[in-house]
């Protein structure tokens, strides 16, 4: 439990006493018209800390028009000057982030120390496609007989972001990072729920020289700001996290524009354990994946699948490890986990450990609310359910700190387990066979097989997910970099 939370920084303090938010658009703010806004609330106490401005339709229409304006100057600057200023950013962020992790922990109920690796995440993505971007080759002579042939490749214009409330910075340098070093401008549409670290993003980029309207931010609800911006006929590429449910409605509206588009979606990953494992080793790296930040992670095992002969043990250090985790609030330095990000998303997690249950499940540890000395927050323990793949709680994405345990007996039946979803982000595989390792993990139809690890990223390796997972090639690639230029053949008949 709680014992006592951080003081806040005081630039922390003063730029919330700046609430109501409004949009930053064209390097200013940009408010609703309407006056209406959207609550804020820290996650970890319920208390309001601020408001954000609810844009309307036309409002966000004008923010895609504010993007277009700034292309041609921004695609038309030297590489040189271009990722001049965005390391500046770069820099500019690193400096700035005890007061950005502090902000995002409030808003998102992250564990500050883990929102510090968001922050630092965020320079070092946008690094790397600064420096990717400044070797592309703009202009490719193309070897072809009888032809003086060229590939030209050119930024798209304006691309519009939509993102989820999980790591709303952290997402946001995977997103548009590869986008502006390419030379596009771009127009970010954070979660209603934790839209404050995007809003400080857009104004630091001023301060530090990113020309008005190259990142702009807009703010609202999803079903009228982001529904705005995923039909403005305007954009030129949309890329959208988050649920599968809205990344549909997204993929259509952009279908109907013939925009083309990314989207990065949920997951119901697994975690294959196989009989040759140090068991407390393993127990101990996979519940710190499905506690850290509560559960809400798109790419986390969800599914543990167990070889029977090590169930009994697995599970005893898998329970003892949950029931010792220290839940509190993310800017109490002793807290392990915070709570999960709204009262809605809380009693989704409860509704799916009685449904679970229901079904026949049985619940090992944890299920139910968490409480933490005098906070109202929406806190939950973690639980540990067991049972058959065909329960609810084993099919459907959850997205908190649940992880279903099941047994297998073979390596074909636990690749067949692991295959049998219509997700495909992310599945890891533990042994200490290393042939059978790569097998499994090249058998298993996801995006991501990772070996002795689960959620481990780097930029250069490409992150993404396939059938329900994702559409559009992913992230955090050289081919992510190149999905932002467009290209134009040249050709020249020689005779
Ligand atoms: P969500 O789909 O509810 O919301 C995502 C964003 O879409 C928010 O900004 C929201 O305002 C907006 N939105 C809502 N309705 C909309 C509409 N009708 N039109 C356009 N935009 C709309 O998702 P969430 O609850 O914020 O995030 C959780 C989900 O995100 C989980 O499914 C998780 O797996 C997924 N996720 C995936 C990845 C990945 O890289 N694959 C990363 C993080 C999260």
């Amino acid at each position: 439990s709680v014992v006592a939370t951080t003081e806040l920084l005081p630039e922390v303090e003063a730029f919330l006493s700046q609430s109501p938010f409004p949009s930053f658009v064209a390097g200013k703010n940009f408010p609703a018209a309407s006056g209406q806004t959207v609550k804020t609330i820290d996650p970890g106490s319920g208390e309001t800390i601020a408001e954000i401005h609810d844009l309307s339709a036309e409002e966000i229409d004008q923010a895609v028009q504010a993007a277009s304006d700034a292309f041609p100057a921004w695609s038309g600057m030297s590489k040189e000057e271009r990722a001049s200023i965005l390391l500046k950013l770069a820099d500019a962020v690193e400096k700035h982030k005890p007061i950005i992790a502090q902000i995002e922990a409030l808003d998102a109920g992250k564990i500050e120390a883990q929102a510090q690796g968001d922050v630092q995440n965020l320079v070092d993505t946008l690094r790397y496609f600064v420096d990717l971007a400044s070797n592309v080759e703009t202009r490719e002579k193309i070897d072809s007989p009888g032809f003086e042939a060229w590939k030209y490749r050119q930024p798209w214009g304006a691309c519009a972001f939509i993102f989820p409330w999980n790591f709303p910075f952290l997402l946001i340098g995977w997103g548009i990072s590869p986008a502006l070093a390419a030379g596009n401008t771009v127009i970010i549409k954070p979660a209603e729920d934790t839209s404050l670290s995007a809003i400080y993003l857009a104004r630091l980029a001023k301060e530090v020289g990113v020309p008005d309207g190259v990142i702009n931010v807009v703010t609202g609800r999803g079903a009228a700001a982001g529904a705005a911006l995923s039909a403005n006929d305007q954009i030129k590429r949309m890329s959208f996290t988050g649920s599968p449910e809205v990344g549909r409605l997204v993929g259509e509206a952009c279908g109907r524009n013939l925009v083309p588009v990314k989207l990065e979606l949920g997951g119901k990953g697994a975690a294959v354990v196989f009989d040759d494992v140090d068991v407390a080793e393993t127990a101990e790296k996979l519940v710190g994946a499905i506690t850290f930040h509560t559960g809400q992670v798109c790419c986390d095992a969800t599914r543990w699948l167990v070889h029977r002969d090590i169930y009994d043990e697995f599970t005893k250090e898998c329970v003892k490890r949950m029931e010792a985790v220290q839940v509190g609030h993310p800017l109490d330095p002793n807290s392990q986990m915070g709570p999960v990000v709204n009262a809605n998303q809380r009693s989704r997690v409860l509704g799916y450990l009685e449904k679970g249950q229901s079904e026949g499940a049985k619940c090992l540890c944890g299920g139910g609310e968490a409480s933490v000395d005098g906070l109202q927050g929406n806190y939950v323990q973690p639980a540990l359910l067991s049972g058959t793949l065909d329960n609810v709680a084993a099919r459907e994405e959850i997205f908190g700190p649940v992880a279903y345990i099941a047994t297998f007996e073979s390596e074909e039946e636990a690749i067949a387990m692991a295959n049998d979803t219509d997700y495909g982000l992310a599945n890891s595989v533990w042994t200490k066979d290393e042939e059978r390792a790569n097998r499994v993990a090249e058998a298993m139809v996801a995006g991501n097989s990772w070996i002795n690890a689960h959620n481990v990223f780097a930029q250069g390796v490409p992150y993404g997910g396939v059938n329900k997972s994702g559409v559009g090639g992913g992230v955090l690639s050289p081919e992510t970099l190149m999905d932002y230029y467009r290209s134009t053949s040249v050709v020249r008949p020689l005779s």
